[in-house]
């Protein structure tokens, strides 16, 4: 429960493209809306020269600044700058992205007129904090506790580095779990009372960045993930990328002009596209019109769903070929299965509906639960049934994951072996025991990987560990290396020697890029630093709004007949220079700080009080005190008529002491 002052615990769908909140209460999930109304919200993150923008704000501001709003964080997330996912995802983006000493990408960009580098933890982490600040926002108390969901193809370190964000950001991760277990989840409570016997379900989720797919098997409160699959870069931007490449090469053949230059001109282009494809989900035919798209010229056209489907049929299949590898894993026949759960947004696609249902071999798929909202559905169950909160509907619901990828040890010339097998249910401990090469060795260097292909260089290194070892003959050390799976999927190596004759050091030399303690420990100060930012500059355009609209009140006001007649022509001018010199002032110091602008609000205030404290007493019958008496003045009312209609905020602003207490009852009395 979320009374004031309550711990209570969320669960945050941290998607490529759109992120979603919720949390379980009053016996139910709450989808969380954010500032702007919404139920999800825009990972990007937009830097300008006197503000960071997280969410829509950063996605509207990302055609006129494209090269300083960043987006797709996730995809670049716990992985290497060399992985050729990120090179050619490079190639797209408007912003900029480097490389460190140790291979890891870092985004590069304009913030407060210097260079920032962010890596894409920090970015992901400024998104989960946005998050947070929304659900405060919502429950009106402080949240700490959070579940955060990953694709269930993520690898070891991108769900590190996913746990490393949430820490930037200020969050207890309790628990990192699968998107398509969580929207399981939300299926399981939503399907309780109608789950009889056993039932197994599908789970189809594409999203913007990525294909995840899982069946699962429902039994009573017991939910078990048989086998998964997916592609961590499949998904609706990738069918954006491909619409864009299209209306590129048709500009270029009516106009002769490559957009590919001008990243303002493509991030445009982008965004029509997205827009376009979604309306191809529920009509025949979507247009884009762009007025001015380059050096002047504008660009009409319109594309067909048939033409859409064809430009990404490739992609289209490669998910089909996931779905069947999934249902082959798990040995079931595609005829057992119950129910196939469409999440993600792209899941709306027509195509993928028609490719799914003709694969099962079904007329309908389920769409019971929202596919935007599902994940983050699941997450908010999941984490307050790990903050031991009682519900009926949830407490005995228990999930059981498997392990996406294979993980092992390099044998002597570079191949694989396999510890312990991916599909594999978690938690899981599975050791292998091997010996030394040679006669006196004193070392041994062990690899651990992950992956399916039987030579090491395929695979993807998580960590290596050198064993010092006294000097025995070849062959008589046993040594037995332990992995271990926890709940979240994330692994632990220990290193024993069977008799425990050898006393061995494990050190990790290769960390493969991962924040260390200290790195996350100064970005969250950094974090703490650019928060702290924001807010001065929040309070910084509140302080301008306020002066400006002062300014405006009081020019509106000593313009109104009945006001500006009982003014001396000198009192007016006064009046009305302060004012100029006000507005003057605010049209030329954009950099002004909130103390600059206080200062010049008690400047007007200097020069508007006595003029109209003057006036007040002028109005007054007895022409000294002003006393409620004076409330049946008629000329009196009719004066804080206009003035309560026009100067509102410059009475409360500038009238002191007793005084404004008077004046606020008549107004009171008077105001319909
Ligand atoms: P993620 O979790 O990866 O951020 P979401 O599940 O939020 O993704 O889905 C976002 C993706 O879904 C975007 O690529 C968006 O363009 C796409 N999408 C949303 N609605 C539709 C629709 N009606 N038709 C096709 N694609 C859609
Ligand atoms: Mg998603």
């Amino acid at each position: 429960m979320a009374a004031n002052g309550e711990r209570v615990a969320i669960g945050i769908d941290l998607g490529t493209t759109y992120s979603c909140v919720a949390v379980w209460r009053n016996d139910q999930v709450e989808v969380i809306v954010n500032d702007q109304g919404n139920r999800t919200t825009p990972s990007y993150v937009s830097f300008t020269q006197n503000q960071r923008m997280i969410g829509d704000a950063a996605l509207n501001n990302a055609s006129t600044n494209p090269i300083n709003s960043v987006f797709d964080a996730k995809r670049l997330i716990g992985r290497k700058f060399s992985d050729p996912m990120v090179q050619s995802d490079k190639k797209l983006w408007p912003f900029k992205v480097i490389a460190d000493d140790n291979d890891k990408p870092i985004i590069v960009v304009n913030h407060n007129h210097k260079e920032k580098r962010f890596p894409a933890e920090a970015i992901s982490s400024m998104v989960l904090e946005k998050m947070r600040e929304i659900s405060e926002a919502y429950l009106g108390s402080k949240v700490k506790d959070a579940v955060i969901t990953v694709p269930a193809y993520f690898n070891e370190s991108q769900r590190q580095a996913t746990k490393d964000a949430g820490a930037i950001a200020g969050l207890n991760v309790m628990r990192i779990i699968n998107e398509p277990s969580a929207a399981a989840i939300a299926y399981g409570v939503d399907m309780k009372a109608c789950i009889r016997g056993r039932r197994n379900v599908f789970i189809f989720d594409l999203g913007g960045g990525t294909l995840d797919v899982s069946l699962l098997t429902f039994e009573m409160e017991d939910i078990q993930v048989k086998t998964i699959a997916g592609d961590t870069h499949l998904g609706g931007e990738d069918f954006d990328n491909r619409m864009v490449d299209y209306f590129v090469k048709e500009f270029q053949r009516k106009n002769k002009m490559d957009i590919r230059g001008d990243p303002r001109a493509l991030r445009r282009l982008r965004f029509a596209c997205e827009k376009a494809k979604r309306t191809l989900s529920c009509n025949t035919l979507a247009t884009i019109e762009l007025d001015f798209l380059y050096q002047g010229i504008d660009f009409y056209s319109s594309i067909t769903r048939a033409k859409f489907e064809e430009l990404n049929k490739d992609y289209f299949q490669k998910c089909m070929e996931l779905v069947e590898k999934c249902v082959i894993d798990s040995k079931m026949d595609k005829s057992n299965i119950h129910d196939v759960v469409l999440v993600g947004g792209s899941s709306r696609i027509p195509k993928v509906r028609q490719l799914l249902m003709d694969f099962f071999g079904r007329k309908d798929l389920c769409n019971r639960i929202n596919p935007d909202e599902a994940v983050a559905h699941g997450a908010a169950v999941h984490a307050s049934i790990l903050s031991g909160e009682f519900s009926e509907k949830v407490q005995s619901l228990l999930l059981r994951e498997v392990t996406p990828l294979s993980l092992g040890l390099e044998k002597h010339g570079g191949i694989m072996e396999t510890i312990i097998p991916r599909n594999t249910m978690i938690p899981t401990t599975m050791d292998h025991v091997f010996t030394t090469h040679f006669h006196n060795q004193t070392n041994i260097l062990i690899h651990v990987y992950e992956g399916e292909r039987q030579t090491t260089r395929h695979n993807n290194l998580l960590g290596k560990f050198v064993l010092e070892i006294p000097p025995y003959p070849r062959g008589v050390p046993q040594i037995k290396v332990c992995f271990q799976i926890d709940e979240e999927g994330i692994l632990h190596v220990s290193v024993k020697e069977k008799s425990n004759r050898i006393n061995m050091k494990v050190t990790i030399i290769n960390d493969k890029g991962r924040l260390s303690r200290a790195e996350i420990e100064r970005m969250v100060r950094e974090n703490e630093k650019n928060k702290a930012e924001d807010e001065r500059y929040k309070k910084k355009v509140e302080a301008k709004n306020a002066l400006e609209n002062y300014a405006y009140n009081m020019r509106n006001a000593i313009n109104d007949e009945d006001i500006s007649s009982k003014l001396s022509l000198e009192d007016k001018q006064k009046i009305n220079d302060a004012i100029d010199l006000v507005l003057k002032w605010l049209g030329i110091n954009d950099a002004a700080e909130q103390d600059d602008f206080e200062r010049y609000s008690k400047d007007l205030s200097k020069a508007f009080d006595p003029i109209m404290l003057k006036m007040i007493k002028d109005l007054s019958p007895t022409d000294n005190d002003v006393t409620p008496s004076t409330v049946g003045n008629d000329k009196m009312k009719r004066w804080l008529q206009i003035l309560a209609k026009h100067t509102l905020q410059a009475v409360y602003s500038t009238l002191t002491g007793d005084i404004i207490g008077f004046v606020c009852t008549v107004i009171g009395d008077i105001l319909p």
